[in-house]
């Protein structure tokens, strides 16, 4: 892996509130321990300029008084909503075996007897296992994103990432110790990911892997860096490929599959047929309004 520039800054708060009700999520709280991330994945969103991240490619900063903050933070909350991780960094990027700063915040959320739903690509979550038993006395949900089964291809598209056989590995293990599973499964790349047997043989997996739900969002988004990095990467590896999206996207920043309805209809009757929700099954749901979601 290559190296990046670590550096540590001071972060002024750390739980942001999610907009209620957050359907795709089910989060009451979000928050980011760190800022940019080693998985480098070609289609980060994270590059966006929005994001103020200089140096996406070559720096990571980490908010060294989190901890801190985070503590005098859940002590001031009256309503203990979901708090989520994993939005614009993947809470478990390898400089988290250095640094241990999700596993520390974890240790925090169930001393304070929070819910938490965790969003990542890498099978390093497995070294905080027990802390997310502990967590899961309360409520405890996984979602891995799964773009494609296909090692080789997200060796190129998520170059700093775990291989999904690797995260459905991990799914298995989680799901083994009765934590709830899912799959985060965006973005599906145009021209690459949207074809009907991605979508089966992710669909396939993630039963074998004791998946409960399925977060979907097919196509992807685009704007200015993110973009530009993007092309930049399928003029590298996916000749051609650039020219089919500008004709079909120009500037837009929504861009969706060819063949929509179809994957569509894949996905729900596979949904179906696996007894997989096809959206979140959130926290202080009775069994019954489980039972509706299938
Ligand atoms: S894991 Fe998520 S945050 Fe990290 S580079 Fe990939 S898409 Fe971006």
């Amino acid at each position: 892996m290559k190296d990046f520039k670590i550096t540590p800054i001071q972060a002024k708060r750390l739980l942001g509130h999610v907009k209620q009700p957050d359907d795709w999520f089910g989060l009451k709280y979000n928050m980011n321990l760190y800022r940019g991330c080693q998985h480098q994945c070609i289609y980060c969103d994270t590059r966006s300029e929005c994001y103020q991240i200089e140096d996406f490619e070559n720096e990571i900063l980490y908010k060294e008084n989190a901890i801190e903050l985070l503590r005098k933070e859940l002590a001031t909350k009256r309503v203990k909503g979901v708090i989520g991780l994993g939005s614009m960094n993947d809470p478990y990027q390898p400089i988290e075996t250095e640094l241990h700063l999700t596993h520390k915040a974890l240790e925090v959320i169930a001393e304070f007897g929070f819910p938490l739903h965790i969003i990542t690509k890498s099978s390093l979550i497995l070294n905080d296992l027990e802390i997310i038993k502990k967590i899961n006395r309360v409520f405890a949900t996984i979602s891995f994103t799964i773009t494609t089964t296909d090692d080789a291809l997200a060796k190129i598209i998520e170059p700093g990432a775990p291989l999904p056989s690797q995260r459905y590995d991990a799914m298995k293990i989680l799901s083994d110790n009765e934590i709830q599973v899912g799959i985060s499964l965006m973005p599906i790349l145009p021209f690459i990911e949207d074809n009907e047997e991605n979508i089966k043989a992710i669909l396939e997996k993630a039963h074998e892997a004791g998946v409960k739900y399925i977060i979907p969002a097919f196509g992807m988004t685009m704007r200015d860096r993110q973009r530009n990095y993007y092309y930049q990467r399928l003029d590298e590896y996916f000749p051609g490929l650039k020219q089919k999206y500008i004709s079909k996207f120009g500037g837009n920043y929504s861009c969706g599959p060819n063949n929509y309805y179809k994957l569509k209809d894949t996905f729900e009757k596979l949904c179906k047929k696996f007894a997989i929700s096809p959206r979140i099954i959130p926290y202080n749901i009775s069994k019954e309004e489980q039972l509706s979601l299938f």
